[in-house]
Parts: C-alpha cells; structure tokens; sequence
C-alpha cells in the first residue's frame, strides 16, 4: 500500500495551489459579494491544462485520473468554494457523455469543453431532489426524436452552459426504469434558463432553473438506450462523488490555515489562543478530520482509477468530508470569536460555504442510506 503521491500528481497539485493563490484567492470576496463568476479564472485555468481534467486525449482533453481531478479540486475550493465548484462542475456534466455517449457524441459534445466551454448536469427539479425516480420531466416519442416537457432546478452553471444532460421519463408509469438522458443545447426552442438563484453560499458559482416547453431533442442527442437514465445518473454519481468530496477537503484546509494563523497571533488573558487548550483541542480536531476527510477521499477516487466498484467509498468520501467542513467552519468562527461573525474576515463565508456540500450530489442523509444499503448488499 503506497501512500504517496507520484512527481506528477505531486506536480499538478503544485501548479494548482499556485495557480488558487494567485489567480483565485484575490477574487474571491468579491465575487461572493457581487455573485459573480469571474470568467477571466476560467480562460486561465483552461491555458494552464487545470480544468477538464479527465476529458479524454482524444477529444482534446488532458486524459488524466480521478485521483488528478480531485488534487486539483481541493487546490481551487480551498481558496473559493464557489469559484472552485464552477471551474470544476463541468465533470458532473461531461461524464454521463463519457460513460454512456457514442464516439460521434463524446467527439461533438466533449471537444468544445476541452476547449473551455461549459455544460451543466439536470437531474433536479423543484417536486424531486433525493428521490431521482420521482422526477417527472417526461419525453415524449415524435418524429425524429423526442419533445421535452418539464424543469429542472439548482442547475450548477446553467447561465454558462452550451448544453444540458437531462434527464427525463420515457416511460412515466416505470419509475427508474422508465428514466432516459438527453443532451439538449442551450438555444433549442422551448428551452429557458431562469436567472440566476440567490443562495446562502458558494455565490460565485452560478445556479439556475431550467425550463423544458415542449422542447424537440433529436433522436441522436439520446444518450444510450430508452430506460437507461438512472443506472447511467447512479455511475455518474460514483465518479463525481469524490470530486465533491474534494470541495470539503478544500474548505476544511482553508478552515485549518486561517485558524491556526489567527490562534497564533491574538492573544487572550496574556498568552496567544493557541496555547489555551480548549482552543488548541478544536484546531487538533479540525487536523484530524482534514487527514481523514483527504485520505477518504483519495481512496475514492483511486478506486475510480483503478475501475474498481466504489459506490460505498464515494458516499462515506462525500459525506464525511461535508460533514467536516460543516464542522470545521462552525469551529472556525468560534476560534474567530466575533470577528468569525464579521465578513471583514473569511471565515464566515466558509460557513456559508460549507453548507451546500451537505445538500448537493445526494444529501449527507442519502449518503448514509446509500453506504448502509451496501453495506447490506456485501
Ligand atoms: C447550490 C446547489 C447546486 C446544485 N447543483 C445541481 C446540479 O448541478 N444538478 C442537479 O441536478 N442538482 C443540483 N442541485 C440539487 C441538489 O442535488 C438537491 O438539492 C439535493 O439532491 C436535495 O434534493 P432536494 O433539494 O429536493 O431536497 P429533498 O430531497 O426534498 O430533501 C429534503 C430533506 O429530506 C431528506 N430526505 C429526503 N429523502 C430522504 C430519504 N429517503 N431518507 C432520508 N432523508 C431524506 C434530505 O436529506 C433533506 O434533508 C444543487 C443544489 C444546490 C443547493
């Protein structure tokens, strides 16, 4: 068992934390306060080779490893939560493409992504979040393809999006079964996108509703077979997991280094906070769950390169990692005393931050019911 990474990883991790300090860092209370994506990050990210990652080489993508994406994840939300999940989401939306597209799909749908642009992932919608097989945006056969009827809601980066994975019933009376993928592009008539949503946190990524009115998908915009959809979301799933998992570890590192400096330079009844042990127990604590949180989700995404089943390691990955960061942000705050409360200093956008990772990509209440249902399976 090897615990290190190799020169390479140990390079992109590098060339990310550097690229977060410089390039990310700087813009984040502003773009939390303006809600806006500074586009800007983007353009550079995609010169450097640092988004995309596990686009494959022949689409015109880097070609390298969960284990690689996750690095770099962890390297952006640390310095940004909400600048990071949009320079990074794009993997939730591209890999149903890679795991389920035909070769004329991945080349026409994945190559201008390598490229820079973005896509977005539609499973929600407002009556259905945690339960997927509940949704009811319905595709209904016609000539040539399919009309779409129906929304979809809390869609990351929908405002930037090209084009939208969706997914919608084929077969309404068949639950999951009855579930189907579609990409749909930005622009076809019957398709709107609402503005973007005010949120708690991670207000720098964007996140909109989208409207399906009728809307014609081409038969060939279909992605594998009709009923499909939801063992295809369910695999999607086991791959992005330790990418969201990634965002935690980001956070909770963040949460670590303003602690610790603030700890060390106020002082309080004549020694600095640091040395009081009620405070120094909360920054042990916070290490802990860091370590923890960064080897979970580590193992996660190796499994995912080793192709490997990891559905149980994903969920315990993203769960644990979001629960901490929740933590590790409370605690933070209370290290801060009340400048934590102020926006003056960044721990209170961590707390806001860190909310969102206990929500999105399966609730940390699915996550348990998912390790525990396979923890029954094995
Ligand atoms: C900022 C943001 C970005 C998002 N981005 C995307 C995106 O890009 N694409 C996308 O498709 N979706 C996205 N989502 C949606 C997100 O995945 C859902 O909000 C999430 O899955 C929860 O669904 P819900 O909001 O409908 O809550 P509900 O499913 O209504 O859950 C409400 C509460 O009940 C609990 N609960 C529900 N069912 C069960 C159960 N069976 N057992 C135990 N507890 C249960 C939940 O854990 C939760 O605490 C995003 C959400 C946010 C906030």
């Amino acid at each position: 068992m090897h615990f290190q990474l190799t020169s390479e990883q140990l390079q992109i991790k590098e060339l990310a934390r550097q690229f977060a300090d410089r390039e990310i860092l700087p813009l984040a209370a502003e773009a939390d306060v303006k809600r806006e994506f500074p586009m800007q990050v983007q353009a550079k990210a995609v010169e450097l080779g640092l988004v995309n990652l596990t686009l494959p080489e022949s689409v015109g993508g880097a070609g390298l490893g969960c284990v690689e994406l996750v690095l770099v994840t962890e390297e952006f939300c640390r310095a940004c939560l909400g600048i990071g999940t949009a320079l990074c989401v794009n993997a939730l939306a591209y890999e149903p493409i890679l795991l389920g597209g035909s070769e004329a799909q991945q080349q026409r749908y994945l190559a201008p992504l390598a490229q820079g642009r973005f896509a977005s992932f539609g499973m929600t919608e407002p009556g259905a979040g945690s339960d997927v097989a509940g949704i009811r945006t319905r595709a209904t056969r016609t000539e040539g393809g399919y009309r779409l009827q129906g929304s979809k809601i809390w869609i990351s980066n929908a405002p930037l999006a090209d084009y939208f994975v969706v997914f919608a019933k084929t077969d309404m009376a068949a639950s999951h079964k009855g579930m189907t993928a579609f990409i749909v592009e930005a622009g076809t008539p019957g398709v709107t996108v609402g503005p973007a949503m005010g949120k708690l946190g991670q207000r720098a990524a964007p996140t909109a509703e989208i409207f399906l009115d009728d809307a014609f998908v081409p038969e060939d915009r279909r992605l594998g077979a009709e009923g499909s959809g939801f063992a295809l979301a369910m695999a999607v799933f086991d791959h992005s997991r330790p990418m969201v998992a990634a965002f935690g570890v980001g956070l909770i590192q963040r949460c670590v280094d303003e602690s610790l400096a603030y700890a060390r330079s106020r002082s309080s009844m004549g020694k600095p906070l640091i040395e009081h042990q009620a405070v120094a127990h909360k920054l042990a604590e916070m290490q802990m769950r860091l370590e923890a949180a960064r080897l979970l989700t580590y193992q996660a995404a190796w499994l995912v390169d080793q192709g490997q089943r990891g559905t149980m390691q994903a969920s315990i990955a993203k769960a644990f990692a979001a629960d901490a960061a929740m933590w590790c942000a409370t605690e933070a705050i209370q290290i801060f005393g009340g400048m934590g409360y102020s926006t003056e200093y960044p721990v209170e956008k961590l707390f806001r931050d860190a909310k969102v990772l206990q929500i999105y990509e399966g609730t940390s209440e699915i996550q348990r019911n998912i390790i525990a249902r396979e923890m029954a399976r094995i």
